[in-house]
């Protein structure tokens, strides 16, 4: 099971990527008007890439991490594999409906619209959701204390500075519009009117 886990890790990550990649090049080309990007955020940043692909690799690729394994039950496994198909369908859902607005650390752009539809009509964050999912899928798939569950350990502060300054970036832009939308949604967990 221990390969079969693994390759699908390793799909789900170059299936990112693929959706990602015309998001990407569209964030690169607009104007700016505000971009926030503080120290401690690039910091936390680099230790996400490295929990969430380069130990990953390591673990992947040799036995040097082999003294830290564990082993799961297979449900507890194939629950994983649910989890992270969860995870990107709502990473490809987010990209979707965000479009042009997406961008990999706090911006906003010149043309900038606030949007309130699709999924997030009942959620602000769906990306950092999609991001929480898959750092629980990886527990359950990456059976090892180095390439599993330091990812989750490192997504909750990440998560909770960039939230907090994403909604205060937004407040500044959007005003009551914001608020009355924060008002409506969940942050994390889907919520309707
Ligand atoms: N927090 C969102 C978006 C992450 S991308 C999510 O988890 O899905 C970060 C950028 O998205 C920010 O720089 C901001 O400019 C933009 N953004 C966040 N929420 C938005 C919204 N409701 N409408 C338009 N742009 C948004």
């Amino acid at each position: 099971m221990k390969i079969f886990y693994e390759l699908a890790y390793w799909v789900g990550t170059i299936a990112q990527v693929v959706i990602r990649y015309p998001y990407q090049k569209t964030a690169k080309a607009g104007v700016k008007t505000m971009q926030l990007v503080s120290l401690i955020e690039k910091i936390l940043l680099v230790l996400l890439t490295l929990v969430a692909a380069f130990i990953p690799l390591i673990y992947s690729l040799t036995h040097w991490l082999d003294f830290a394994n564990y082993r799961l039950p297979i449900w507890l496994g194939l629950c994983g594999l649910l989890i992270l198909v969860v995870s990107l369908f709502v990473f490809w859902r987010a990209h979707s409906d965000l479009k042009a607005n997406w961008s990999p650390s706090l911006e906003i752009r010149a043309d900038q619209t606030l949007v309130m539809d699709g999924i997030y009509r009942l959620i602000r964050h769906p990306m950092y959701l999609s991001q929480l999912l898959w750092a629980i899928a990886q527990i359950l798939l990456m059976q090892n204390w180095l390439a599993g569950p330091l990812n989750l350990l490192f997504f909750i502060p990440f998560y909770l500075l960039r939230s907090f300054a994403e909604e205060k970036m937004m407040q500044d832009r959007f005003g009551d519009a914001y608020r009355d939308y924060m008002k409506n949604t969940g942050g994390l967990i889907p919520k309707g009117k």
